[in-house]
């Protein structure tokens, strides 16, 4: 059996980190097996799905390295969900409910009352004709809901294990609001079957939809996918990720200038046995990851550590990689990137820390150094200049003052600089040159 995974999002907001991660598990599972990603906008809900969510998230998953086969978008696929929906009416699967949501809150205030579950008690179903035609005719128009077999159903979860999800204990589902717009539960179900999705992964927040929909597959004379529902990622406070409460998106983190292969790593090894360190490359991580591997427990996002990963890729990262990046901000040279990339947090970090080469550097210069910096002056050794310069030159002057250590260093630092801390000064050194480095000593 080929492989067809599918990442669902629905266009009502940026993606966030604990959207990412189905995105990549995905991702992951389809490359791992050779098989085909697709990128299903769940966009029914009109009233708060927008085009231009629907380009972010596009935008975002390309940026994260993720390439679908196919993608689709339920606002175009109404037809194939008419057809689903006879289907089912006819089967006596659907039925017309006119309860408002008055009515259903007084039920369930009722059924608490009484110590019951608070499930819809399944009055539509008794309604005749004529009762219709008079609800009807009061002006009422009708929102349907999947009548649920009210067993047990078993399944594999390819993550999670064995599962049991008992639907008699659910109300019977609404599929179909009073408007005439779906719910995600059919159209879901519906392109599953349509688009020969083998495996559904998703995050466990879904389990008990999984009962509901294995039914409507079933209803429907499908049979279901295979589903894997991994855990959630929280936030550090270990509160979950939420569009609506504004939480940071991905595009966020491309604009602070974030690796999105930190991201990509951050947002799907947590909560898991393979390590959040650097990886080559999202293939390398499809070829380490198990779902076997994917814990039961909780998954939380730890932005110290996301930090940490992001300054290990950019220092390991090479000058192939690095050069589209820094001419796009009017950079390059090899030795250049390889002197300073030990030093970036974040990429754009390069441009800052480039002027140390380009200049102007303010040199800074304490009042009790001036000497010794006029000596270094004068000791700088005649070009060419190499590797061994700076011990030449260091050795000289420690000879001849008798500095040494954070006495002999800082104060050449801090003149060729401006700076406590930055790149090595052996290579820095070489990188300035004679006169770029008589310049700074005084
Ligand atoms: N649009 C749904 C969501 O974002 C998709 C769930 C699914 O993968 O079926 O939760």
């Amino acid at each position: 059996m080929s492989v067809t995974v599918r990442w669902a999002p629905s266009p009502t907001g940026r993606i966030h980190l604990g959207n990412a991660r189905p995105a990549l598990l995905n991702w992951f599972f389809a490359r791992r097996h050779g098989g085909r990603y697709v990128l299903r906008m769940d966009d029914t809900d009109l009233a708060r799905s927008t085009r231009a969510f629907a380009d972010g998230i596009e935008e975002d998953l390309a940026w994260l390295g993720v390439t679908p086969d196919l993608l689709v978008r339920q606002s175009e696929r109404t037809a194939l969900y008419d057809e689903a929906r006879d289907r089912l009416i006819a089967a006596g699967r659907l039925y017309p409910c006119y309860e408002t949501e008055d009515e259903l809150d007084r039920k369930r205030a009722r059924a608490r009352l009484l110590g019951k579950p608070p499930i819809y008690d399944r009055a539509a179903l008794s309604l005749t004709d004529a009762d219709r035609a008079r609800l009807e005719a009061e002006g009422r128009k009708p929102h349907w809901r999947f009548r649920l077999d009210g067993r047990p159903v078993q399944f594999e979860d390819l993550i999670k294990g064995p599962q049991t999800v008992n639907t008699a204990s659910m109300s019977d589902p609404v599929l179909i609001r009073g408007d005439g717009s779906y719910l995600y539960t059919l159209p879901s179900v519906v392109d599953d079957i349509d688009l020969g999705i083998t495996h559904v992964i998703r995050g466990e927040d879904h389990v008990s939809n999984t009962g509901t929909q294995i039914e409507i597959f079933e209803a429907l004379g499908s049979a279901a996918p295979i589903f894997g529902h991994h855990n959630l990622l929280t936030d550090a406070a270990g509160q979950g990720f939420s569009k609506r409460l504004g939480s940071q998106s991905i595009a966020d983190f491309r604009n602070e200038g974030y690796e999105p292969l930190a991201i990509a790593i951050v947002a799907s090894l947590n909560g898991t046995s393979l390590p959040v360190e650097p990886y080559d490359s999202l293939d390398a991580i499809a070829e380490r990851l198990d779902f076997s591997m994917i814990s039961h427990g909780a998954a939380r996002f730890d932005p110290a550590e996301l930090n940490g990963l992001n300054a290990r890729l950019l220092h390991a990262m090479t000058y192939d990689e690095a050069a589209p990046r820094l001419s796009a901000m009017g950079l390059e040279g090899e030795a250049m990137w390889l002197l300073l990339r030990e030093n970036l947090a974040k990429f754009p970090d390069i441009a800052e820390w480039s002027k140390l080469l380009s200049g102007p550097v303010e040199p800074v210069i304490a009042e009790e150094d001036r000497e010794f910096l006029a000596l270094a002056k004068a000791l700088l050794p005649p070009e060419p200049w190499g590797e061994d310069t700076w011990g030449e030159w260091t050795q000289a002057l420690k000879a001849a003052t008798g500095r040494k250590g954070k006495a002999l260093f800082l104060p050449l630092r801090m003149a060729l600089t401006g700076r406590h801390d930055g790149p090595e000064l052996k290579s820095l050194l070489v990188l300035l040159g004679r006169k770029v480095c008589l310049d700074r000593l005084l």
